[in-house]
């Protein structure tokens, strides 16, 4: 491992810790207009509500480098990049991101993508790591959309695919309450990424994208059923497909108190959700990275705080498992 950081995609590292490693930028938040629906003040929040209940210390913390053109270039188009990095974005395509554009918010996207990255950098080399963002999967390669400007697991996947003739196989597992519609477009041809998207059937996109296995969920769907149906499915396509790495959407817009989900899971809901995906994934010995997706909610500290769900899960797997 000595040296070996430099290899990765990170601004800087701490090799001194031997716990989870956690993926944090201070750039993964920009400004936004007073009262605009999206919860951008959670991202350094999750962050302080896990040093401020002493689950992860500072000295785990990695900060990513920004996503370079380049990077992003194995998935958007470049045309799409030129226009959002400069500003070049219509009425019409910047009302369908639900966001207005500005310098901030292309350099809080290349942040999140670059942590994204990074997470499945570290995960392939120690086993588990988890960002305090991510989960933009509603970005397609030439416009963003929901909320969505450039999708950070798509570029993530593709990059640590790899482009040698050994390359790496990643399975998705998104569990965000929104279809993962950008992610399964940009993979559909692709089989060594395969794409597993669990969602509410009635909720955004209207329009469907087919992943490789979409669960679609009814409205309303409450802990026990929503947990069985993980249980069906992911030992299955782990044993199925084998990957060498799962990139884990643990968005917690499934919760009842959700603005935008219509699913009723509890706090406990999502915890158990997590534990047995990471247990199940872990215990097959693949290496698992993790990003938040999607939540919404007016209370930022207790959306912020059900967030960091994951990583309290992430950092009691990665204790019992001796990672
Ligand atoms: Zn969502």
């Amino acid at each position: 491992m000595h040296g070996a950081w430099r290899s990765f995609n990170a601004e800087h590292t701490r090799l001194e810790s031997r716990a989870l490693p956690i993926v944090h930028h201070v750039k993964y938040i920009c400004d936004l207009p007073e009262n605009h629906r999206f919860p951008m003040g959670k991202f350094p929040k999750v962050l302080e509500s896990l040093l401020k209940d002493q689950v992860i210390t500072d000295k785990q913390v990695w900060a990513p480098k920004i996503a370079s053109t380049e990077l992003l270039g194995c998935v958007h188009t470049e045309e799409y990049l030129s226009n959002f990095i400069s500003g070049k974005i219509s009425e019409k395509d910047q009302r369908r991101t639900g966001f207005p554009w500005s310098s901030g918010l292309v350099q809080r996207c290349r942040y999140e993508t670059g942590g994204t990255v990074l997470t499945g950098e570290i995960a392939l080399q120690r086993g588990l790591a988890s960002s305090t963002a991510g989960g933009t999967h509603h970005a397609f390669p030439s416009y963003g959309s929901g909320f969505c400007l450039l999708n950070d697991l798509a570029v993530g996947a593709k990059h640590l695919m790899g482009e040698s003739t050994s390359r790496r196989r990643i399975l998705i597992v998104d569990l965000d309450v929104h279809q993962g519609d950008g992610t399964a477009f940009i993979f559909k041809d692709e089989p060594n990424i395969f794409t597993f998207s669990m969602h509410c059937g009635k909720n955004f996109p209207v329009r469907k994208q087919q992943s490789d296995l979409d669960v679609s969920l009814e409205d309303g769907t409450e802990d026990k059923e929503y947990l069985s149906k993980v249980q069906e499915h992911l030992p299955w396509l782990l044993e199925t497909f084998r990957p060498d790495l799962v990139l884990y959407d643990s968005g917690v817009d499934p919760h009842w108190e959700d603005e935008l989900g219509r699913l009723r899971l509890t706090d406990e809901g999502l915890y158990q959700r997590d534990l047995y995906v990471l247990q199940a994934v872990i215990k097959k010995g693949i290496p698992v990275a993790t990003v938040i997706g999607g939540g919404y909610s007016r209370d930022i500290d207790r959306l912020a705080r059900r967030h960091s769900i994951i990583h309290r899960v992430a950092s009691k797997v990665w204790r019992e498992h001796g990672l």
